[in-house]
């Protein structure tokens, strides 16, 4: 095995909670203009477990692991939204007796 010259960046998905300060939106407002917020790197997210931010490349693996999430998610709610409306529009006619030109 290879010695690598860092600690291996961890893949799999970590706990995190919306950041304190900005309340995970990621920017805070100390007086009329939006800024970044420096405690979670404007990610709007933090260690659940120490209330820290991660290091940057931490932060794009967990970030990544959430939004591929979401992605998979999104597109089993849209395969269940496609079978219901193949359901109840089985004849070729929606509520009402309309037929249905949704796509
Ligand atoms: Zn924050």
């Amino acid at each position: 095995m290879k010695k690598r010259s860092g600690p291996a960046l961890k893949q799999e998905k970590r706990p995190l909670k919306p950041c304190p300060i900005c309340h995970g939106g990621g920017f805070v407002k100390p007086m009329f203009h939006q800024m970044p917020c420096d405690r979670c790197e404007a990610s709007g997210v933090v260690c659940k477990e120490t209330g820290d931010s991660l290091a940057m490349a931490d932060l794009i693996i967990q970030l990544r692991i959430r939004l591929t999430e979401r992605n998979q998610e999104l597109v089993e709610v849209r395969r269940q939204m496609a079978a219901m409306r193949a359901e109840s529009n089985g004849r070729g006619y929606g509520a009402g007796g309309s037929r249905y030109h949704g796509d």
